[in-house]
Order: C-alpha cells, then structure tokens, then sequence
C-alpha cells in the first residue's frame, strides 16, 4: 500500500522539461492523511493481531492443563475399576461364609438362653458378623455401577431424615446443630442415595467432634454456578482434615479411624458424581471441615 501511495506521488513530466510540477498542497496534505490511516489501520490490525496470538497460546495452555488433568483421572479411574473389581469378588466370597456363621450364631443364642456368659459372646460374634456384612455392603456398593432413581423429591425432607438416622451419633456427643435451608426444595435426584451420602458426612463428622461442637447443615437451591440444582454443606467444628489425609480422602479404604472402612467418602464422591455434581472438602479458616456438594 505504502509503495502504491509512492508511485502515485511520481506527477507525470511534461515534455521537454525536467522541473518536476509541483504538487498542489492541498493534494498533499490529503496524501499524507490518508497514509496516516493506513499506517494507522495497519498497526491496529497488528495490535489485533498480537491480542488473538496471545488469546490462542492461553487456549492452547489452558486445553493442555485439562487434557493432563482428564489423563489423571482416566488414571485414577483405570486404577480404582480394577481394584474394585478384586474388592468385589473379595466381598461376594466373604458373604456366604457370613450368612452361615450368623445362622449358627442365632441357633447358639438360643441353645445357650440360659447361660448369660456364653449369651454374651454369642452376641459380640453376630455384632463383629454385623460389622463385616456392613463392610461388605459397602465393598459391592463402591465396585457396583451406581444405577440412578431419579425423581422429584423434597431435599429439606431428605435432610430431615438423614438428620434422624444420625441422632443417636449427635446427641452421644452432645453436638450441637444448626441447620439452615427452606422447608420445602423440590429437586429431581435420587432420594435414597442423596440421603445415604448426607448421612454419611453427617456421620463423619459427628465422628470428628467426639467431645462435642457445631454441626452446620446448609441447603438449598444454587445461587451460583456451577450448582445447577441444589447445593448441600456439612461443616463440623472437629480438629479438621490433616494435609495428609486431604490429598486422599476420596480413595477407597483410606481411613484414620481404628474401625473405619475408608468406603464412606469414595461411595458419596460416586453418587455425587452419578448425578452430574460436584463434591469438595475443605478446612475452614476458624477450624473444622466443611464438605460442600452441588448437583
Ligand atoms: P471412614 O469414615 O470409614 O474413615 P471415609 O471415607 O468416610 O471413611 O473417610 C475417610 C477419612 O476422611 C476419615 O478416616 C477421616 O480421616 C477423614 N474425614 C472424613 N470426614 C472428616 C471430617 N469431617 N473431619 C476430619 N476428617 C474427616
């Protein structure tokens, strides 16, 4: 453009003559105007050009992050389907033998009715047969592929509930709770499972405050994204998650507790994530652990 505009400037010669006409001033200065917009023009495309090289490069960095990300945990995924699939067929070989010690164990109970010691541990054995069926329970759950019910239910009735099976674990320890939500919040999900995974984290941190706290519950329906439903908080006022246990507290059988399973987490991270939501534990700046769910 620029050498266009030069050729232009070249006036022709008259002939016989080699004085140069001059151009008139107003023709010149319209020249030069216009080549100010060019050159003009020509650097805000080169700006915008530089913008939308710089925009790429942070697309290209950002899809690279998420393809490595989405690696890992196609990884993880591999990695947890095999061992679930061992623990299964651990757990279906451990279940008949159970069925039998518990029938032998009731049959005992009541040949020895009259025998108050042998009564006793008759009874510690269905209680440890008990323990293991609900291990075993739990085993098949992880290893199964959840299969969802979903329907309209009343999460603050869902809530209420889970809230009741975990009274005993509450009131042993004299928590305190506070649960905050509307009395009704119709939302489309599977009743059981979401009332399973709020127990669950009820429970967990119930286990948390053995010498009593504050147990907060907040529901209710998303006021940011990426919630698209309901959202659910259990925060506790226990010692929180140690930097150690929170890298792993979503792997099976990961557990700090003398009787735990490590089950517990894993089950509501695959429930959660068999509804499209998203579950994340966290410490909270005053102390205490805080689990936040959004379907
Ligand atoms: P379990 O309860 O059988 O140990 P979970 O999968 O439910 O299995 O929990 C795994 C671990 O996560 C627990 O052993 C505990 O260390 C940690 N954890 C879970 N909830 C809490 C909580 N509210 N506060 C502190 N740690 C927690």
């Amino acid at each position: 453009m620029i050498q266009q505009t030069a050729l232009l400037d070249r006036q022709p010669q008259p002939m016989g003559s080699d004085m140069p006409l001059p151009v008139p001033a107003p023709e010149h200065a319209r020249r030069i105007e216009e080549l100010g917009r060019i050159i003009l023009a020509y650097s805000e495309v080169t700006d915008k050009l530089q913008r939308s090289h710089e925009q790429l490069t942070q697309t290209v960095q950002s899809l690279r992050e998420e393809i490595s990300e989405k690696n890992r945990q196609l990884e993880r995924k591999t990695r947890l389907a095999a061992l679930g699939e061992m623990a299964a067929s651990m757990a279906h070989e451990i279940r008949n033998p159970l069925g039998g010690i518990n029938l032998y164990a009731s049959l005992l109970a009541k040949d020895v009715s009259d025998r108050p010691a042998s009564l006793e541990v008759v009874r510690k054995i269905s209680g440890g047969v008990k323990r293991l069926e609900a291990l075993v329970s739990q085993v098949l759950q992880f290893a199964r592929e959840i299969s969802l019910n979903v329907a309209p239910m009343d999460l603050s009735q869902t809530v209420a509930q889970s809230i009741d099976f975990a009274a005993d674990a509450i009131v042993r320890r004299q928590i305190h709770l506070d649960v905050e939500g509307p009395p009704k919040l119709m939302v489309n999900a599977d009743a059981l499972l979401i009332g399973q995974v709020i127990l669950n984290l009820l429970l967990n941190a119930a286990e948390a405050m053995e010498t009593g706290g504050t147990l907060t519950v907040r529901f209710g329906a998303p006021v940011e994204p990426p919630a698209r439903q309901f959202f659910i908080s259990v925060s506790d006022t226990g010692p929180g998650i140690s930097p150690q246990a929170m890298d792993r507290l979503f792997d099976p059988f990961f557990t700090t507790k003398a009787t735990g399973t490590g089950l517990g987490l894993p089950i509501v991270q695959r429930i959660i994530e068999a509804h499209d939501g998203t579950i994340i534990a966290a410490n909270q700046s005053g102390g205490g652990a805080r689990f936040e769910i959004r379907v």
